[in-house]
Parts: structure tokens; C-alpha cells; sequence
């Protein structure tokens, strides 16, 4: 696998018609476990995020993961925003000055994101949240570097569902306390779409 700055942009790209696409079922999701906004938030943050890039010129991954950065923290209301706008931050500062991000770079930076949500969020996994879909991935990964878009995609797939069972003890969820169980988290599926765009981007 290898990231150029095109690649980037590409995947950001493709995570926005993602959003859009999956923007009712996000929300659905957020209904029974939070507010009933996770897909107004991420379909509003990506589509901001696509205006904000396709107006730049960009040198390196870097550059345009920081804008998607600060595009999610000053544009999505919710938890989501400054979470994923932390990951998108880590993951700028993790691959800075390089212009292909190679797999096991990658793998490091992703690593990087998700120790990031952890501390902006102030939990960890096995609490329901998003970090239970970036901790899995950026595991799998640092253990093949050569990773495939399938292995990407099935991890974070896998990831997602295993958050269903799981008792929320972070964010609004935590509030229906064992009512929460038997819902996939929200914001592991939309980092789940994240992914599967990454995983198509790599696969073209
Ligand atoms: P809000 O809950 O403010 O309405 P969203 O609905 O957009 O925000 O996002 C909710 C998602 O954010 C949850 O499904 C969960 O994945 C993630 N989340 C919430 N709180 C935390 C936290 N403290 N740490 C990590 N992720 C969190
Ligand atoms: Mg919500
Ligand atoms: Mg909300």
C-alpha cells in the first residue's frame, strides 16, 4: 500500500459519498443509544471536509489530513468532531514530511490516531465508542505492514459488529447503561465507512 497525496484526497473523497450515502442509517443507529445526529454530523463534517479540499492544492499527505483535521473540529457539532478531528491530527503529525506513506508508516500513524481519541475522549476499548474500531485497525495493521485492502476492510467490518454486544460506558450511550447493548455504536460504523473507503481507494 502507498499513500500519495492524490490517494488521500481520493479517500476523503470517498468517505464523504459514504456518508452521504449511509447518512439515515448513521442516524438510526444514534437513535436508540444518543441524540439520533451521528449521520447529520459526519454527512455535514465530509462534506465539508470534500469543499474545503478540492479548493486547496496540497503538497503531502500531511497537509491535507490537517485540513481534514481542522474542517471536523470547527465544523461538526458533537463528540464526533473533536474525536475525529484528533485522529485526522495524529495521523497528519504521524506522516509529516513524507510524500508516499508507505504500510508500515501508515500502520504507526494509525496508531498514533487512535492514542489520540483515546485521550481526547478519555476512554478506552471495550467502552463502545469509535476507539473500538481505530484500535483493532491500527493493530492489524502494525502486525502485516503489507496489509490488503481486504484485511483492512474485514477488521474494521469485524470491528464494528463487536461493538453490538458491548455495555457503553463513554459518551451518550452510557447513559442507557445495559440498554445500549444489542446496538452497533454509531461512530464505529461511520469509522467503519472511513475505512472501507480506504480499503476502496487502495483497491483501484
Ligand atoms: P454526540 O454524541 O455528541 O451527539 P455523535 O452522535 O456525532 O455525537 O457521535 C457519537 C459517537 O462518538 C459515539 O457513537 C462514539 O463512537 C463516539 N464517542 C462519544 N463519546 C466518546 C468518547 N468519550 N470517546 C471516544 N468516542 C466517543
Ligand atoms: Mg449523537
Ligand atoms: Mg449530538
Amino acid at each position: 500500500m502507498k499513500l500519495d497525496v492524490n490517494t488521500v484526497i481520493d479517500w476523503m473523497k470517498r468517505t464523504n459519498e459514504k456518508m452521504q450515502e449511509n447518512k439515515s442509517y448513521l442516524t438510526t443507529l444514534d437513535q436508540p443509544i444518543g441524540d439520533g445526529d451521528h449521520g447529520i454530523n459526519m454527512a455535514r463534517g465530509f462534506q465539508e471536509v470534500e469543499n474545503k479540499i478540492s479548493q486547496g492544492t496540497y503538497e503531502t499527505p500531511a497537509d491535507v489530513l490537517k485540513d481534514v483535521a481542522m474542517t471536523l473540529m470547527s465544523k461538526v457539532g458533537g463528540a464526533s468532531g473533536p474525536l475525529f478531528g484528533s485522529a485526522f491530527l495524529k495521523l497528519s503529525t504521524a506522516v509529516k514530511g513524507t510524500d508516499t506513506v508507505d504500510g508500515e508508516l501508515f500502520a504507526k500513524a494509525l496508531d498514533q490516531a487512535a492514542a489520540g481519541v483515546k485521550q481526547r475522549g478519555k476512554a478506552d476499548i471495550g467502552e463502545k465508542t469509535m476507539i473500538d474500531v481505530w484500535v483493532p485497525v491500527a493493530e492489524a495493521l502494525k502486525e502485516e505492514p503489507n496489509f490488503s485492502a481486504e484485511l483492512l476492510e474485514d477488521t474494521a467490518k469485524q470491528a464494528m459488529e463487536n461493538t453490538k454486544e458491548m455495555l457503553a460506558t463513554k459518551g451518550r450511550a452510557a447513559y442507557f447503561k445495559e440498554r445500549s447493548q444489542g446496538h452497533i455504536d454509531p461512530g464505529s460504523a461511520s469509522s467503519f465507512y472511513l475505512f472501507e473507503a480506504l480499503s476502496d481507494v487502495i483497491k483501484e
